[in-house]
């Protein structure tokens, strides 16, 4: 019953000043918290999103289908302006429809393998011999020269497995939020991504040699060990494209992708669980002759733009002006994308859900964006933020009218003011990443504060990385990563085998929609826009 007091006495004090700037509408947050945590449907949602309507491989067919069913639910939650906004580049739609892979000799096994998108079929069941192609130069290649024609590949090193002394999930510990809050400004946070030393360089480019000769000799298939390990694949992503890779720092050079229209077939490339390809591997090693067979149909869709999903809660007297929520629609396509990023978007739509269901009537226009082709590289939110707000001019093009930070600038940038994503997992919030942006840090404090959940009220001057924010924040727009408990998306879930439902945890997903509700909700409310980051300009 303390809660219900409580709440009576916050719906009195309808509006109180929570830091001597930040004036909050405390009753609605009361109201949000009494849905978000008591009649959640954000479970729901994600089973939708997970068990039916996945995985969403940009440009494919179910993609499409996903999002014809999120906009129905959105409408049904009460949403307005529901439509799909398209973007480029084009790419070549791609569903996995059989797979199998069993070794049958000198012992018959089922192996735990996934095929990378992209991957062309087989045409029909190959029955084959396993090759070890272990070429350590490029030079090495050449004694394989007419040996692998219709023969399975093993193209990587056996990886040594370790136990498992550590839990696979975990929370953040005191000690790890006191230290993201006693961080500075990094240009690397929790999610980005680590820079290639030249030791990687040197084996990326042979690989990219070896997977080029395998295709011109004729290969069936080419097998890669999988860093995962106990029945989980890890990163099953695009198949690669053999071509040298980027050096650091090159951000530029035309690059090709498995999904381009003009892209040549890539004979399936398959990832095998490490225990399964160890074993194959040293059978082989020791002269032992091992067989398999594999069976890769798909079916690919003709070249098409993706799109993201847009849809509103109208404002009331600052309508003009948006704040937007939102994360990747896109999953990749060996489990259900369940925390990659189901979580996300049912978070998303939940929060949409809430504040309709209670009727609260926002100052601001409140935009959800569900973007696709995160995974391929930002796709979708880098093309509206380009659309609808600022980009950088293409030196290809006289583009010259641009602001003093060089940037061409686009009518609604100026009404924009802050984006909330989420795309970090499926564990709670625990606080906020501010990119840098000091001046929101007492507005954010202030806000954890009238959600008054012990657990989220770290900040942290860190600029995280990895998702969609990105897009917003490069051309100096608001935008913001919650801090999430990790769970075990680095060990399980992130674009694994093992990204379903069933990793969800409902009390972690019910708290973060809550906060997320009520961050956009504050945001759509307060008297002024978000403030933005003093901007560097150019000369
Ligand atoms: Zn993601």
């Amino acid at each position: 019953m303390k809660y219900f007091s409580t709440f009576l006495l916050l719906m009195v004090c309808s509006s109180i000043p929570v830091s001597a700037q930040e004036q909050v509408d405390t009753a609605a947050v009361m109201l949000i918290k009494d849905e978000g945590m008591n009649h959640s449907q954000v479970m729901e949602i994600s089973s939708w999103l997970a068990d039916v309507y996945a995985p969403r491989l940009n440009w494919s067919p179910e993609y499409r289908k996903a999002a014809e069913w999120a906009s129905t639910k959105l409408k049904e939650f009460g949403a307005e302006n529901i439509h799909f906004e398209n973007f480029s580049p084009v790419g070549t739609g791609w569903t996995m429809k059989k797979f199998y892979f069993s070794v049958t000799e000198p012992h018959a096994f089922p192996v735990i393998a996934f095929p990378k998108a992209w991957s062309q079929a087989t045409h029909g069941t190959v029955s084959s011999d396993m090759v070890i192609l272990d070429a350590v130069t490029e030079g090495d290649l050449t004694k394989f020269h007419g040996k692998l024609k219709g023969k399975i590949i093993l193209i990587s090193e056996p990886i040594t497995l370790k136990p498992h002394f550590q839990p696979d999930a975990e929370r953040d510990a005191d000690s790890v939020l006191l230290r993201l809050a006693n961080r500075g400004v990094s240009t690397q946070g929790r999610m980005g991504r680590p820079r290639m030393d030249s030791v990687a360089m040197v084996r990326a480019l042979l690989n990219s040699k070896k997977l080029e000769f395998c295709q011109k000799e004729g290969a069936a298939a080419i097998l890669e060990a999988n860093p995962g390990d106990d029945g989980t694949l890890l990163y099953v992503q695009g198949a690669a494209v053999p071509q040298p890779p980027l050096m650091p720092g090159d951000y530029t050079s035309p690059r090709k992708n498995p999904y381009d229209p003009d892209a040549s077939p890539l004979i399936p490339q398959v990832t095998v669980a490490a225990e399964h390809y160890n074993r194959i591997y040293r059978a082989l090693q020791k002269g032992i002759r091992v067989k398999a067979e594999m069976r890769l149909d798909i079916e690919t869709t003709a070249a098409d733009s993706s799109f993201n999903i847009i849809a509103e809660i109208p404002g009331t007297d600052l309508k003009n002006e948006v704040v937007l929520l939102g994360g990747h629609f896109d999953t990749w396509h060996s489990g259900t994308g369940a925390t990659d990023n189901g979580s996300g978007v049912a978070v998303c739509m939940e929060a949409i859900r809430i504040l309709k269901k209670l009727g609260l009537q926002p100052r601001r226009t409140i935009r959800i964006g569900l973007w696709g082709g995160e995974e391929e590289g930002l796709l979708g939110s880098r093309a509206y933020v380009k659309k609808h707000y600022a980009e950088r001019p293409d030196t290809n093009r006289s583009q010259s009218i641009t602001d003093s930070r060089g940037l061409i600038i686009k009518p609604e940038e100026s009404s924009f003011s802050v984006y909330f994503n989420d795309d970090h997992g499926g564990g709670k919030v625990r606080g906020m990443f501010l990119q840098g942006n000091e001046a929101a840090r007492n507005i954010f404090r202030s806000w954890f504060s009238v959600v008054a959940d012990p657990t989220a009220q770290t900040i942290s001057a860190i600029n995280t990385g990895g998702t969609d924010h990105l897009s917003f924040n490069e051309v100096g727009l608001p935008a913001f990563q919650f801090i999430q408990d990790p769970m075990d998306y680095g060990s399980r879930t992130r674009h694994a085998t093992m990204d379903v439902y069933d990793r969800l945890v409902e009390d972690d997903m019910k708290q973060t929609a809550t906060i997320m509700a009520v961050f956009v909700y504050n945001a759509a409310m307060r008297d002024s826009m978000f403030p933005r980051k003093p901007q560097p300009t150019v000369r």
